[in-house]
């Protein structure tokens, strides 16, 4: 008999009167369709049941506010009466899979997106525009209310109970920290001032409620902003919570304006565990560890050393709806893991889209996306095994095509393959092995080092090219002088660089270059320690001497180094910032030489004394199979960089890959 894989992961364990079945929590992740009425609901519905089916064993919905002011931003995403029968298939549709779920109160407080934000004073967020008014204390008691009046429309719903959003820097955070919090009535001051805003929501929610309805405290187990609450503050408040009826801690790290990553590619996986590992022993409630916990080995990890008792995880569930049934199947391998890129889900949500996930096109869009089996089974030659052909093969061979898939080199990855050299980035191994044990599971037929022709086409119904992209070359005066090279070239470890370097083009991958420099042989993003060290979180900063002196060059004007993520390019930049790489904007490239890299800036002419100079110059397509198989009267389907090497991301090649095979 073969022991459990993941055997602490899948202890039951007592959350208030409920016994659940394993210690795996879906924390909230805003989606977008939380604000869509009845149709976003009844998507979120199938969405959250998907996630139920698979044994997730608690399940946090996206933040809902408790009244029109602590929204979020847009119209709607605030709770009013008429909200309970709207929301009764979501719980419904978790239960009749045996699932459990909480819905979300937050109060944004200042984060509000809109004109109307309060807040405990009159102190504008550095990354927000409006001032908020401050608070009244009759409308202190009055949001109170409010949550406890939540918190019944949600029970009226069906929900099991709600989460109290009380870190992040929304709302709740503002009471706690003196940051904050500047008062000088009985919600200020005192740590007993500052924490009697969370304390009165629980006891209200608590009253309102019954015993069996689970109350869920967020706690900021670790502000990262001046002026927050210090651990021993934290720790108190931990109590209290518990005291007022709490019945599980969730952890929270980093109020949004932390000048510090906490849920990027740059952060070790379970980089923060040991925030809120600090609250063990001193309450008798479960404590739950958040942020960058990707694998059911991490997960295993924390509660078996008893740094939490359970485990909550956001993204790697819209990645793999599965996630639990494959660890309790001792599947891992099959998991499709989250990369915690945030291009898919929260780049979404704050752009005002739907969130869904880059490894995973489905996530979101359960219900226009179901992938049916084929009535009709093809042979389908998928040509190319970069992620978008990955992606292609896999789907086809999941509805019951025959594919093979033929790829030139001997691995599959294309650019894939190199973006792991990228600090941060080594996560995209993970999506390599998850296609690889696919294409193995599903019995794809894989060619590697097979170049294929048109001639071989003739024997397939139905032909895929995913022939990616080759790096452009610019026309540049001595673009063939020994010191440069592609990004490829760098990145494969075919060319090595010397000290100085010149990046032409700042693009996604020319930001992801001149990381890649900077950052050679850190390994913070790697480990917890080094990553405090280098971030300086709980300690001074020491972010170590860059590897290279880097200098960026684009030719248009505009900011630089940022890269294409919005919740992740001001991690880059300040990296880059950090190392001192010089940034041009508005450059004329006149040509390199032993000298370097010779330019004009602003009419001005200038050398970039450098050792060699990496071309990032963007990349031409590969698609001369297309044209020749047009030409023998075949319709190829053409995907990913060979169909528009332009803006081409790993998003959309995935998803395109996804899409062509579930049209087949
Ligand atoms: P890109 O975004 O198109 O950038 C190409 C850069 O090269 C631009 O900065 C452009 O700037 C410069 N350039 C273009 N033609 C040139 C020429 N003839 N001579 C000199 N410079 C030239 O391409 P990329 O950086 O290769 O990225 C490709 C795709 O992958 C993009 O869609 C990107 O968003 C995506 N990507 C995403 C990530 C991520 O982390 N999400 C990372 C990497 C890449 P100027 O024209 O101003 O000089
Ligand atoms: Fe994770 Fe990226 Fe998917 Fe978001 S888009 S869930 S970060 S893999």
């Amino acid at each position: 008999m073969t022991s459990a894989p993941y055997p602490r992961l899948f202890t039951p364990i007592a959350v208030g009167s409920h016994t659940l079945p394993n210690r795996v929590i879906m924390g909230s992740m805003h989606t977008n369709l939380e604000e869509k009425g009845p149709e976003g609901l009844a998507r979120l519905a199938v969405y959250y049941a998907e996630r139920a089916k698979h044994g997730c064993a608690l399940m946090v919905t996206g933040g809902f506010a408790p009244c029109p002011e602590g929204r979020l931003g847009g119209e709607g995403g605030f709770l009013v009466d008429s909200d309970a029968d709207l929301h009764k298939p979501v719980p419904a549709a978790v239960h009749e899979h045996g699932g459990r779920i909480l819905l979300q109160l937050i109060h944004a407080g200042r984060y509000g997106y809109h004109a109307e934000i309060v807040a405990p004073s009159p102190l504008k967020s550095p990354i927000h525009r409006n001032e908020p008014r401050e608070l009244t204390e009759p409308e202190i008691e009055r949001i109170i209310a409010d949550f406890a009046h939540g918190a019944t429309i949600a029970r009226e719903a069906g929900y099991d109970g709600v989460e109290i959003m009380g870190s992040e820097g929304y709302l709740i955070s503002q009471f706690l920290a003196p940051r904050t919090n500047q008062r000088t009535d009985q919600w200020g001051g005192s740590l007993e001032n500052r924490m009697r805003f969370p304390l009165e929501i629980i006891k209200a929610v608590r009253a309102a409620t019954d015993a069996d309805f689970i109350i869920m405290y967020r706690i900021s187990v670790l502000d990262i902003v001046k002026g927050g609450c210090p651990i021993d503050e934290v720790i108190i408040l931990a109590k209290a919570a518990e005291a007022a009826g709490a019945d599980i801690l969730n952890t929270g790290v980093g109020w949004h304006e932390a000048p510090v990553p906490t849920i990027a590619q740059a952060v070790p996986r379970a980089g923060f565990s040991w925030a809120g590992a600090r609250l063990m022993g001193h309450v008798s409630v479960p404590v739950v560890s958040t942020n960058r916990i990707n694998t059911p080995e991490v997960a295993e990890g924390l509660v078996a050393t008893g740094e939490a008792d359970m485990v909550s995880m956001a993204r790697p569930f819209l990645a793999d709806p599965a996630f639990v049934s494959k660890a309790e199947n001792g599947e891992a391998d099959a998991i499709n893991t989250c990369i915690a890129c945030n291009q898919a889900c929260l780049d979404h949500y704050f752009a005002g889209r739907e969130a869904t996930c880059l490894v995973n096109p489905r996530a979101c869009r359960e219900t226009e996306l179901a992938l049916l089996p084929t009535a009709q089974p093809k042979k389908v030659a998928v040509v190319g095994a970069g992620v978008a052909g990955l992606s292609c093969a896999e789907t086809a061979a999941q509805r019951g095509h025959h594919v093979t898939l033929f790829e030139a080199s001997n691995q599959i990855g294309g650019q894939f393959l190199l973006a792991r050299h990228i600090p941060g980035k080594e996560e995209f191994n993970e999506t390599l092995r998850y296609f690889q044990n696919r294409l193995d599971a599903l019995g794809v037929a894989l060619k590697l080092n097979t170049p294929a022709g048109a001639d071989v086409m003739s024997d397939f119904d139905e032909v895929v090219l995913a022939t990616g992209v080759v790096p452009r070359t610019p026309p540049i005066e001595g673009v063939d002088h020994p010191k440069v090279m592609t990004y490829e070239q760098l990145l494969s470890g075919a060319r090595e660089p010397g000290r100085k370097v010149a990046v032409i083009g700042v693009g996604g991958v020319g930001v992801d270059v001149a990381v890649y420099l900077v950052e050679r042989g850190h390994g913070s993003h790697l480990d917890a320690e080094a990553f405090r060290t280098t971030w300086g979180i709980d300690r001074e900063a020491s972010p170590g001497a860059p590897s290279h002196d880097v200098t960026l060059l684009q030719r248009s004007e505009g900011r630089m180094g940022s890269g294409p993520g919005k919740t992740t390019g001001w991690v880059h930049r300040s990296v880059l910032l950090r190392a001192n790489v010089e940034m041009l904007a508005g450059v004329a490239y006149r040509r390199i030489d032993d000298e370097g890299l010779h330019v004009s800036v602003g009419g001005e002419d200038r050398v970039i004394p450098c050792d060699s100079v990496v071309l990032c110059a963007g990349q031409e397509p590969v698609n001369g199979l297309a044209e020749t198989l047009r030409v023998s009267g075949r319709a190829p389907h053409v995907i990913g960089g060979a169909k528009l090497a332009t803006e081409l991301d790993a998003k959309r090649a995935i998803e395109e890959g996804f899409l062509v095979a579930a049209a087949l």
